[in-house]
């Protein structure tokens, strides 16, 4: 069994003691990562401070260990791809596709241009914002996308000149620990640090007196112990968190035209994307076509091993998940709401759960109350669009939302009134660079991607000179 080491101080460290990585298409340990300890926390730490001194000095030889940074991502993209699609289940063309997106992310970052703020500048006097590196960034990623969502955070935050310490999910270290091995030739000593560990590594990471910064995507749950430990120390945080997206579809689309968009929005990844349509309202004119269609696509749909080439639909990531997916489709069941298709677990080691289409569910459920992340979506009847918007909206969720109309004029008003960072028009979870992505409510705090992200990774300073 491979083992994969941590990346400390531009050294690969492994660990006497190992945990186990868990294929999930498998359920079984297929390789074995270093085990970081308290001692190994302390070291990144020091490290990245020190390599802070330097690093934050020369922003053109960042923006170029960057450029080569995306270049070596992009020369392992299969190895990677390989692996990832071993830990997380995601099918290889998914995962191939994930480490391309962590590269050009990359890249993104390289070239964007900070325009000057400038607020005054006059006989009197100059008044600039300038925008300055906070030290060093405490990166919590968690198991869903976790080469790109690593990229996310280390990007904006080299761009701006903060040193990082990252920490993967237990579920999915081993492409965050082979994307540090390959920028550890690129990269100058403490810049980027690894560690691979438990729930406890993370916490003893965010609540450490250097980390200036945490930079953290995972639930609600643990984002707010994080933010309560930050606090003592007012420690800058950026919280993507867990969403419960409705998507509203309204009476004058073609189920046609949708349903393949729909599917996917709610079904891509196995349904395991924060963004991820995870409730469906209906107009009931159109309901019964659109139940068919996503019936149809959920039948034909291939789950299986995301090694083998033709597989559509990965496993969930991991037995927990997978034992929380299939007690809310049991309870939405237990409570009169009708299995159009899945609904069961597939025969095999593997968490294999079929893409479950759950008619006759309401708010009060769980399925529809709570996040699922997996392959089950509650689609949801109404009659009036003023309920389907408030039964969106009546949740602490805030992620994403959106509104599917052949009125694009409407569907630009209308998704307005879902309380969500991003409303998307006609499809669901498109995500680019350049446009800030956040949460509202329950959902997030701050904003990556876009300048919006570049900005949260700085400390801004008002320089007032007077003429
Ligand atoms: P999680 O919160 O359980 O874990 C995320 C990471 O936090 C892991 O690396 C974990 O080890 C670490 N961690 C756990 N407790 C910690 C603590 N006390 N201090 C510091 N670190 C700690 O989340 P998960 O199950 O890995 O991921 C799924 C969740 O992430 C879902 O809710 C999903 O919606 C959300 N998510 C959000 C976004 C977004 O951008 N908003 C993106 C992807 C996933």
């Amino acid at each position: 069994m491979n083992s994969y080491a941590m990346l400390i101080d531009g050294r690969s460290v492994n660990t006497p003691e190992q945990d186990p990585v868990i294929n999930p298409a498998f359920g079984e340990p297929f390789a074995t990562c270093a085990r970081g300890t308290s001692a190994h926390v302390e070291a990144a730490m020091q490290a990245a401070a020190a390599a802070f001194k330097t690093w934050r000095k020369d922003e053109a030889f960042r923006r170029q260990k960057l450029r080569e940074c995306a270049a070596a991502i992009q020369g392992k993209v299969q190895e990677i791809a390989t692996v990832l699609s071993q830990e997380q289940g995601k099918p290889i063309a998914a995962a191939t596709g994930e480490v391309f997106g962590a590269a050009m992310w990359l890249s993104y970052f390289a070239d964007l241009q900070v325009p000057p703020e400038v607020l005054q500048d006059d006989d009197e006097k100059r008044i600039e914002i300038v925008r300055k590196p906070l030290g060093v960034v405490a990166a919590i990623t968690p198991w869903n996308f976790p080469v790109i969502l690593l990229c996310w955070k280390i990007g904006p935050a080299f761009l701006a000149g903060n040193t990082v310490v990252a920490k993967p999910s237990p579920y999915t270290p081993l492409t965050s620990l082979m994307v540090a091995e390959t920028l550890r030739e690129v990269l100058p000593p403490g810049v980027l640090n690894v560690l691979s560990g438990g729930n406890d590594l993370g916490a003893e990471i965010v609540s450490h007196p250097a980390a200036r910064k945490v930079s953290f995507t995972g639930s609600v749950m643990t984002g707010k112990k994080i933010m309560a430990a930050a606090a003592s120390d007012l420690k800058r945080v950026t919280l993507e968190l867990g969403g419960n997206d409705p998507a509203i579809v309204l009476d004058d689309v073609n189920p046609d035209a949708v349903a393949d968009g729909l599917f996917w929005g709610a079904f891509q990844n196995s349904g395991q994307v924060c963004t991820a349509i995870k409730r469906l309202y209906v107009h009931e004119k159109v309901y019964n076509p659109i139940v068919q269609h996503l019936v149809e696509r959920a039948k034909s749909t291939k789950v299986g091993n995301g090694l083998d080439a033709n597989t559509q639909l990965g496993p969930i990531n991991n037995e927990m998940q997978l034992t929380k997916l299939m007690g809310l489709v049991d309870d939405a069941k237990k409570s009169g709401a009708r299995i159009e298709t899945g609904g069961v677990r597939l025969e095999s080691s593997g968490y294999f759960y079929p893409p479950t289409i759950v008619t006759g569910a309401h708010e009060g459920m769980r399925l529809v109350d709570e996040e699922q992340f997996g392959t089950a979506l509650p689609v949801i009847k109404y009659s009036k669009l003023e309920d389907a918007l408030e039964q969106a909206n009546r949740t602490h969720y805030g992620l994403g939302g959106s509104v599917w109309t052949s009125d694009l004029q409407r569907g630009k008003e209308l998704v307005q009134e879902i309380e969500s960072g991003t409303g998307w028009v006609n499809h669901h979870m498109d995500i680019t660079p350049y446009a800030p992505f956040g949460g509202a409510k329950w959902s997030g705090i701050g904003h990556e991607n876009g300048l919006w992200g570049y900005n949260e990774f700085t400390e801004m300073q008002v320089v007032n000179i007077k003429k």
